[in-house]
């Protein structure tokens, strides 16, 4: 369970007293941040990802419209909803507010409860956008990421390396004879099986730049950048280790009496040659390799070689 923390909120107006008046608006389930000055805001806002920013539009230095546009061009900072709380009172002024990315526009004198309302607002809108994001890049069974976050993140990963002349490992992991065990024990416990499995590939896989995903059925997939064709050779060998250390019964596999899995590894330059397609490819190749050779190992390969 994610245990949620208080809201955080960041006032941006030069006079010290008006981001008095607003932080007594919100009582103590909020957090509150404060800057006195645009650039020092736009820090801020890196640093601390506040969930809401009430921004004043006249500052010395760099103005409110200038600090929203420098939030909105930040891909860590563009999410962030930003109200602007303004005495200019003219509607050209509003939607100038509106179109460089704020989400909502009070005018000044304001009324506390509006403020507060508003802000809330804001927040519940950004979360259940979040919400909806990761639902959307989420395998519902095994809650790995799913096929689409796969595709989008090998496709970037693979650009990204392809200009640094850098390297990418992929491994593809495949349920040995799971049409057995759903005869056998059933699709309920089919899932569970599934589930357990992606809970051994997410416990071995732990560096942030890496991810696992569900690639269908019981296929699973790991990407692994800049990592060394031994590295990757020895987290497969450890995935499948662990799996078989499940104990999972199988009475109907063939191979052993408990659940195992096979593995394709390659490790590839990215180029325009050894594109996102032939990487797949070439990993399924020493899957199929790998089932081949009897199941419940791992095969790998390197490209070039
Ligand atoms: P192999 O060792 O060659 O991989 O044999 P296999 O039986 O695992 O391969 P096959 O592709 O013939 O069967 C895959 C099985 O995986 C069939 C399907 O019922 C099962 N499967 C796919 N998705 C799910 C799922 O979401 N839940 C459950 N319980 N089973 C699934
Ligand atoms: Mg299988
Ligand atoms: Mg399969």
């Amino acid at each position: 369970m994610t245990v949620e923390r208080q809201p955080r909120i960041l006032l941006v107006d030069d006079e010290p007293g008006s981001i008095e008046l607003l932080a007594g608006i919100f009582g103590d389930e909020y957090e509150i941040l404060f800057a006195t000055e645009g650039e020092k805001a736009v820090g801020l806002a890196l640093t601390e990802e506040p969930d809401v920013i009430l921004l004043d539009v006249m500052m010395p230095g760099i103005d409110g419209y200038e600090v929203c546009r420098r939030l909105k061009a930040e891909e860590r900072t563009a999410d962030i909803p930003v109200i602007f709380i303004t005495a200019c009172g003219d509607l050209e002024a509003e939607s100038r507010g509106l179109e460089s990315g704020a989400m909502d526009y009070i005018h000044k004198p304001f009324t506390s409860s509006v403020v507060k309302v508003r802000t809330s607002n804001q927040i519940e809108l950004k979360r259940a956008r979040e919400a909806l994001t990761r639902l959307s890049i989420t395998d519902g069974l095994t809650q790995l990421a799913n096929r689409r976050r796969f595709d989008e993140v090998i496709r970037r990963e693979h650009a990204r390396l392809a200009r640094s002349d850098g390297q990418l490992s992929l491994l593809m992991l495949d349920l040995d004879h799971f049409k057995g065990y759903n005869d056998t024990y059933g699709h309920l416990q089919g899932d569970d099986c599934l589930r357990r499995v992606a809970a051994v590939i997410s416990g071995v896989i732990r560096r942030p730049a890496d991810l696992a995903a569900r690639y269908g059925g019981e296929e699973f997939v790991c990407i692994l950048p800049e990592t060394t064709h031994e590295g990757a050779v020895r987290i497969a060998e450890k995935i499948r280790r662990n799996v078989e250390e499940l104990a999972i019964p199988h009475g109907n596999s063939g191979v052993t009496d408990h659940v195992t899995v096979s593995l394709g590894v390659i490790t590839a330059r990215c180029t325009a040659e050894m594109g996102v397609s032939a990487i797949i490819a070439q990993a399924d190749e020493q899957l199929y390799a790998a089932k081949a050779g009897g199941r419940n190992r791992v095969s790998a390969g390197q490209s070039p070689a």
